[in-house]
């Protein structure tokens, strides 16, 4: 398969440049419509846009390589296939993987973690076993747990959060003492940006012989990630969320786990041989893709991974934790606007939690989209992580490499207009 370049390394472009960057994405780099603003795109935790790389990516290999996999013995098929496990390589090389083999994709995090629960979970969690979880999870990591533990009487604790919105790991150290089986945490929150200490948590949980699961949906694309530096057993992320296609998404784990289990879904593609009284399994990572796989997504993710790598994962935390910085500075002078989670900055990722006077955060997002600034509002599939900061709702803004000061300016302004729309400022 030929190399893509993502044509950044030749152009010199910094990306620290939040506009400079923003060029490489067409819905970005242009208005919706003649005459308006461009969109200040402020809701890359909930997906993120995605670079001219990954559309040209996806645009290729449907134009030149696209066939089905793994089963042609003509020089398509043979290409296509190449160009997928050429994307289970680059993403095996960006999360420090031992190997690609322990790369499976899957469309999302939800599945990924669905695929643990109903494989790994499902044969290793008894009646009486515990599985720690934290009350600031995504419904994904919650829900699917709730799932096994249903099925198999296997109880779940929750570490506690401090009022801020971190984990209380003396907590954490309570719960571990009663030897769980299974530790599934973010790395970080969407709903608040909290960092977690994720190796710290990881090696504690390993320590009390627990297996360890880390939800990185928002952590591989904003911070440096490696799962052999973690020491976790199974990570899980979203290629939306990090500049690739819709629908693609990786769960990574220990090879000796993954051999061990059983399959996720029956059907083609995952099987050695098949008897009408009964199958054996292929190997690892084919045994978790039954039928064909979402080949071109793969693809676009591995150009959107060559893209993130190219800017740098160092340089993507630096520009994201600057703009934090601005923006908590420049929200603090709006009449009435509380942030959640974190004020250390160095736990938080370009996440901004925030709510306005008493407007609801639906009617603070609505007015913001009036002024072309993309937020989102709700209760960020973390129901329970809402209760606990005693609040239905809250509105987010999120940054990532194409934003820049200008869009939180613009944030600022809106949020003004929505205190003198609703009197208050
Ligand atoms: N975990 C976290 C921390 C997330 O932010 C999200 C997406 N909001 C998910 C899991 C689920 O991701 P997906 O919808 O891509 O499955």
């Amino acid at each position: 398969m030929e190399t893509r370049t993502t044509g950044l390394a030749t152009r010199g472009i910094d990306p620290l440049d939040g506009a400079a960057v923003r060029a490489d994405f067409p819905l970005l780099a242009a208005p919706p419509e003649p005459g308006t603003a461009r969109v200040a795109f402020l809701d890359s935790a909930a997906s993120s846009q995605k670079p001219a790389a990954v559309i040209e990516a996806m645009d290729a290999f449907y134009r030149r390589d696209n066939a089905n996999i793994h089963r042609g013995v003509y020089k398509l098929s043979e290409r296509a296939t190449a160009a997928y496990e050429a994307a289970r390589h680059t993403v095996a090389d960006f999360i420090g993987a031992a190997s690609a083999r322990e790369c499976i994709f899957v469309r999302n995090t939800t599945e990924a973690i669905n695929l643990v629960a109903q494989t790994w979970g499902r044969r290793e969690l008894r009646a009486g076993d515990l599985a720690v979880l934290t009350v600031m999870e995504h419904h994904s990591n919650l829900v699917p747990w709730q799932l096994v533990a249903a099925e198999t009487g296997a109880e779940l604790a929750f570490v506690r959060m401090t009022p801020d919105g971190r984990l209380d790991l003396d907590h954490l150290d309570t719960l571990l003492a009663r030897g769980p089986k299974l530790v599934a945490f973010s790395h970080v929150s969407n709903a608040l940006g909290t960092i977690h200490p994720a190796e710290e948590i990881t090696r504690r949980a390993k320590a009390a012989g627990a297996a360890v699961l880390i939800d990185a949906a928002q952590s591989v694309p904003h911070v440096p990630v490696n799962v052999a530096a973690l020491g976790c057993d199974f990570l899980a992320l979203s290629g939306h969320k990090m500049l690739g296609p819709l629908g693609s998404g990786v769960l990574w784990g220990r090879f000796d786990l993954l051999d061990g289990l059983p399959p996720f879904m029956g059907g083609g593609s995952m099987i050695r041989r098949v008897e009408l009284s009964g199958s054996t399994w292929a190997d690892v990572p084919a045994r978790f893709e039954a039928g064909t796989p979402a080949v071109a997504d793969a693809v676009g993710l591995g150009a959107a991974v060559e893209y993130l790598s190219a800017l740098g994962m160092d340089r993507v935390r630096t520009h994201e934790r600057e703009l934090l910085a601005y923006a908590v500075g420049a929200l603090a002078e709006v009449p009435g606007l509380r942030t959640f989670g974190p004020t250390d900055l160095d736990q938080r990722s370009g996440v901004i939690s925030f709510e306005l006077g008493d407007i609801h955060p639906h009617d603070v997002a609505a007015i913001l989209d009036e002024e072309g600034v993309a937020v989102r509002a709700g209760h960020h599939c973390c129901q329970p992580l809402m209760r606990e900061l005693g609040v239905v709702a809250t509105s987010r803004a999120s940054f990532y490499v194409y934003n820049d000061r200008e869009d939180v300016d613009r944030l600022v302004a809106a949020l003004h207009r929505a205190n003198r729309v609703f009197a208050i400022g």
